[in-house]
């Protein structure tokens, strides 16, 4: 194979990859298990403060019955020194005023206990909907992927095939017109190569001036558009 037909060649089979690559992404799974990821994502970060929410209740709720215990101890040690032998009237009024104290904060936390255990109540019941609904995510995810990677199974084979093919023809082209090639199908988008006809580039179609057209057909076979600067093929296609 020449040079030059090795170029078209593995133009073609990039363009074709390209198109492949495309079609892949535009699959209606590929849009399906994005949708199911970000989802994933949000009910994840939901979790995490829903958890973190969980715990400082928890948290709170075990201080509260730790006073409450202290508190409870406190008073039967105070009830035991008021039950101690013979007191002035002016002790018995000083345990009197500390179990009233103690009673009334008992009676706090008691009333706060309430409101936090129903409030620990519906974090857990939100933590359990959010896994449960991280679990549904990621069983959808996994059917999306199954019928992502059995639809796409041709279009990966054939690419897998293609590429085969594009690095056969690559071996065909020196390294310089390879990195030349390279760094324009970058630019112009995948359409790096034209061939002229006639006297004119068959991508970017301007006609060539009579003495440009005489230099570029006396020159190398593989050059560069001096309108476009794409590799610019001067030779007619090889037959078929
Ligand atoms: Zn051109």
């Amino acid at each position: 194979m020449r040079e030059a037909t090795a170029l078209t060649k593995l133009q073609e089979l990039d363009l074709e990859l390209l198109k492949c690559a495309s079609a892949l992404a535009s699959m209606p799974q590929q849009a399906r298990i994005k949708t199911i990821a970000l989802a994933a994502k949000k009910v994840a970060s939901e979790l995490t403060g829903i958890v973190g929410q969980r715990k400082d209740v928890e948290l709170e709720i075990a201080d509260t019955r730790e006073n409450l215990a202290h508190y409870h101890e406190k008073t039967r040690e105070v009830q035991a020194a008021a039950d101690e032998g013979a007191h002035t009237h002016r002790e018995i009024r000083d345990f009197e005023q500390q179990l009233t104290s103690l009673a009334k904060r008992i009676e706090k936390c008691e009333f706060a206990l309430g409101p936090l255990s129903e409030r620990l109540e519906r974090l857990e019941r939100a933590e359990r909907n959010a896994r449960l609904t991280a679990e549904r995510l990621e069983r959808e995810r996994a059917t999306a992927e199954a019928s992502l990677s059995e639809g796409s199974a041709a279009l990966r084979s054939r690419i897998v095939e293609l590429t085969r093919e594009r690095d056969a023809a690559a071996t065909g082209v020196s390294a310089e017109h390879l990195a030349a090639y390279e760094a324009a199908r970058k630019r112009f988008k995948g359409l790096a190569v034209e061939r002229l006809q006639g006297n004119v580039p068959s991508v970017c179609r301007v006609k060539l001036q009579p003495s440009q057209f005489h230099d570029l057909a006396h020159g190398e076979e593989i050059t560069e558009c001096p309108y476009c600067h794409r590799i610019l093929i001067t030779s007619e296609e090889e037959g078929e």
